[in-house]
């Protein structure tokens, strides 16, 4: 089947031949008809099935005819996703999406000031791409018109929830319409999402991509056995070792630890950029913008602020600390393998993450291979149980273990490397969120 045989708009096509799709993607086929017809939908699907343009193409086609030029403009399809890249992803390609028609977009997000948004959803925007809390705080000053919203989408529900994000879209919703069509995406139908389908949703249809939780057949997927401290080595040599490692997206788990990360992976001449909660909006913009056009070739990221991104052509996603939770595993995974191209997943796995290797197994229904490092000297010697007792021991005694050792001497050298020696400061501003 190809678009064509969908029932969208043929402004709407024109533009999505544009963008050189050619076949509708198995969540597009499946929604797409359901949320044609207006029924409230469920999506089960992870980023990079094409999820957006599946309930995107559809509402933007109902819109399309009903939209005089010149009329005054009240919002009637409001999609909230939960980070700001993400936002700012879905509203690109709904400006693509309806770029030959006359509809009004607008996006809001947090991190930057208000008065540009506030101005942009005073002229009247058809379509509105928000982040919640930002979208509250202006609601709450009485931006907006929000009485005619005829459809509204929560992506990535999943991550919404974990991110506290439900009182403020319970509040929003309470400013709607009741009488609207409701669309909920998310990686997983766990319990709390079901009583959140029942609680925003009307007789929704189910429609699921794949099994669930099942990452993309277009990535490998590798382990390699390391012990903790000798993790940031182990990047550097596979970095080092082949031109393959072209595009590559690699997740730690604090901000802190992506900012160490990153310093260490400038130090060995290897360009890398940092996405984290603390960094501003200008300052992750840059850092996507890079590695988008290949300025750099590593972007390090935390979970939360990766959510979503969508980078083509991303080679390799390294998870240099596991993923604290199962599913966060395969979202970081989806970052690259994206709509049918190849890519390599790469994970490291010490000894204190081989309870959590296994639950991930068990989600994603296989055993994972695990791989040697050509060329690499793993050290022998010490288990890392061992060594990370001593290290305790030996902080006790005032002696400094082997891992602190390394990172002092980074760290030093990383400072003795800044303008008269001074300390690097985050300049990040305060954060909500801890990740
Ligand atoms: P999403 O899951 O919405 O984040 O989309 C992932 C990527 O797939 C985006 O880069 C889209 O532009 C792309 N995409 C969406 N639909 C199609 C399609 N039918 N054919 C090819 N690429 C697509």
């Amino acid at each position: 089947m190809n678009f064509n045989q969908l029932p969208l708009h043929e402004r709407i096509l024109k533009a999505v031949a544009d963008n050189g799709y050619t076949k509708p993607t198995p969540i597009q086929l499946k929604a797409i008809p359901k949320v044609a017809k207006g029924a409230d939908v469920i999506g089960i699907a992870q980023t990079g099935t094409g999820k957006t343009a599946a309930f995107t193409l559809p509402l933007l086609s109902r819109l399309v005819d009903k939209t005089e030029a010149n009329e005054a403009r009240h919002t009637r399809v409001l999609i909230i996703a939960p980070t700001r890249e993400l936002v700012q992803q879905i509203h690109a390609n709904v400006r693509s999406y309806a770029k030959y028609t006359n509809l009004r977009t607008g996006v809001i997000f947090g991190g930057i000031g208000d008065k540009g948004q506030i101005a942009k959803l005073e002229s009247g925007v058809d379509i509105l791409v928000a982040t919640p809390g930002r979208l509250l705080d202006l609601v709450d000053k009485g931006h907006g018109n929000f009485h005619q919203i005829e459809a509204l989408v929560l992506d990535e529900a999943d991550r919404m929830l974990d991110m506290g994000f439900i009182p403020d879209i319970r509040t929003i919703v309470k400013k709607l319409p009741k009488s609207k069509q409701t669309l909920l995406f998310s990686a997983t139908l766990n319990s709390q999402i079901q009583s959140l389908t029942k609680e925003f949703l009307n007789s929704p249809t189910v429609v699921e991509v794949e099994r669930r939780a099942s990452p993309a057949e277009t990535i490998e997927q590798i382990i390699y056995e390391v012990q903790e401290h000798q993790k940031t080595e182990l990047l550097e040599h596979l970095l080092n070792s082949s031109h393959e490692f072209y595009a590559i997206m690699v997740f730690a788990r604090t901000k802190l630890g992506v900012e160490e990360l990153t310093t260490a992976l400038k130090m060995e001449g290897i360009t890398a950029e940092a996405i984290h909660g603390d960094r501003s909006q200008g300052q992750r913009r840059r850092a996507l913008d890079e590695f988008k056009k290949g300025k750099v070739r590593v972007l390090v990221a935390t979970d939360v602020a990766a959510r979503g991104i969508d980078v083509d052509g991303v080679t390799h996603v390294i998870n240099y600390d596991f993923p604290e939770q199962s599913e966060d595993y395969i979202h970081r995974i989806g970052r690259t393998g994206r709509a049918e191209s190849k890519g390599v997943a790469i994970t490291f796995v010490s000894q204190r993450n081989q309870q959590a290797l296994k639950k991930v197994e068990k989600l994603i229904q296989r055993t994972l291979p695990k791989k040697k490092a050509e060329g690499f000297e793993y050290d022998q010697n010490t288990p890392e149980m061992e060594r990370r007792h001593t290290t305790k021991t030996a902080k006790k005694s005032g002696r400094t273990g082997l891992y602190e050792n390394k990172y002092a001497n980074r760290k030093n050298n990383a400072q003795a490397k800044l303008p008269g020696g001074a300390k690097r400061k985050s300049k990040g501003g305060k954060s909500r969120r801890k990740r």
